[in-house]
C-alpha cells in the first residue's frame, strides 16, 4: 500500500525507524562502533547545526565522537537506519562545553524553515523523546527513579517494573468553512496581522471529528456540521501530533472566546491564495513548515 503523499515538515524521514535493533543490545553496541553510523547531538532539546554561506544543516559527528562529548549512561537515542544501512543516533549532551568548535546549539522551532524536509524529519523525533526523557525521570506509578532502555525508546521503573513510552499528545488544528470563505483566528501574542487555523486538545474519550466540533464552538461558537480529514504532522513542541482538518460550519455568526484568541477573521478564498503567497495587504499566515499553511493553501487551491 502506498502511503498518502503528507505535504507537512516533520514527515516523510529518510530513516527506517528498524525498531527490531532497539531490544538488540549486541548489534547496539556494534552500530556505536561503526565507521557509517552518525551521531547528532542534542544539548537541552537543542540540536547542534552547522552553517556554511548561510546554509543550515544538523551537525552530523561520526560515532569515535561519543566518549569525548558524553559520558557512558548518556541518553542514546537510535533514530534510524539510512538507505545504505548507515546507523543514526541522536545523544543528549551535558555539557556544550565539549563541542566548542563543532557547531552551535539552536533552537529547532526557530531553525524549522531554514532546515530541510529529511534534516527535520531526522531531528523532530529526537526533539520530542529527549524533551519527554527531559521530564519523566520518576516512576509515575511508584515514584522510583526510572531507567531508559530500548535504545531510548522507553522507561522501565526497577522497582514495580511499570513500563512507560513516549507521549503523543493529539491535537485537533482545523479551518472552518462556510461557502467561499473561511475562519482565521488570532492570538494576542502572535506578530501583527498574524492568523492562524483554530486548534486544541483533543480530550480523553474524544474521537477527533468531536474534538474539532466541540474546540470550534468553544473557540468561535460555530457549528460544524461536516469534518473533513486533511494530513498530519508530528510537531515536536513539545511532542504533539497535529490532525489537520477542514470543516464547514452552519453559518457565519462566529462568536469569539476571547480567552483563548484576540480576535477572528473570514477570509475569502481569494485572500486565502493572497494570504499562502505572502501577498495580503495586512495579514499574513504560518510559514509551509507549519500545518496550518499547508491546510489553508490545500482549501485555497480547491
Ligand atoms: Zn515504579
Amino acid at each position: 500500500m502506498l502511503l498518502p503523499h503528507n505535504p507537512n515538515a516533520f514527515t516523510r524521514s529518510p530513516l527506517d525507524r528498524a525498531g527490531h535493533h532497539r531490544r538488540d543490545m549486541a548489534w547496539l553496541d556494534a552500530a556505536l562502533e561503526a565507521e557509517t553510523t552518525l551521531l547528532i547531538p542534542f544539548h537541552k532539546q537543542r540540536p547542534l547545526v552547522v552553517e556554511e554561506s548561510g546554509v543550515v544543516a544538523p551537525g552530523w559527528l561520526g560515532a569515535h565522537a561519543r566518549a569525548g562529548i558524553a559520558p557512558p549512561g548518556a541518553c542514546t537515542l537510535f533514530l534510524g537506519l539510512d538507505d545504505k544501512g548507515a546507523a543514526h543516533f541522536a545523544i543528549d549532551v551535558d555539557d556544550a562545553a565539549k563541542l566548542e568548535g563543532l557547531g552551535r546549539f539552536d533552537d529547532l522551532r526557530a531553525l524549522g524553515p531554514r532546515l530541510s524536509r529529511d534534516d527535520l524529519a531526522m531531528l523532530g523525533p529526537a526533539k520530542a523523546v529527549f524533551e519527554w526523557h527531559g521530564r519523566h525521570g520518576f516512576c509515575a506509578n511508584c515514584g522510583a527513579p526510572t531507567l531508559i532502555v530500548e535504545a531510548g525508546w522507553k522507561r522501565e521503573c526497577p522497582i514495580c517494573s511499570a513500563e512507560h513510552f513516549p507521549r503523543v499528545d493529539p491535537v485537533c488544528i482545523m479551518v472552518p468553512t462556510f461557502g467561499d470563505k473561511c475562519l482565521l483566528g488570532r492570538q494576542r501574542a502572535w506578530p501583527r496581522g498574524m492568523h492562524s487555523a483554530l486548534a486544541g486538545f483533543i480530550e480523553p474519550g474524544e474521537a477527533i471529528e468531536e474534538a474539532v466540533a466541540r474546540e470550534t464552538l468553544e473557540e468561535a461558537g460555530l457549528k460544524v456540521r461536516h469534518v473533513r480529514m486533511h494530513s498530519t504532522q508530528p510537531w515536536p513542541f513539545p511532542h504533539s501530533l497535529m490532525i489537520g482538518v477542514l470543516c464547514e460550519v452552519e453559518n457565519d455568526n462566529e462568536t469569539i472566546d476571547t480567552f483563548e484568541l484576540e480576535s477572528g477573521r473570514w477570509f475569502t478564498r481569494e485572500e486565502a491564495k493572497l494570504l499562502i503567497a505572502a501577498k495580503h495587504p495586512d495579514a499574513f499566515a504560518p510559514p509551509p513548515f507549519a500545518i496550518a499553511h499547508q491546510l489553508l493553501k490545500s482549501w485555497a487551491e480547491e
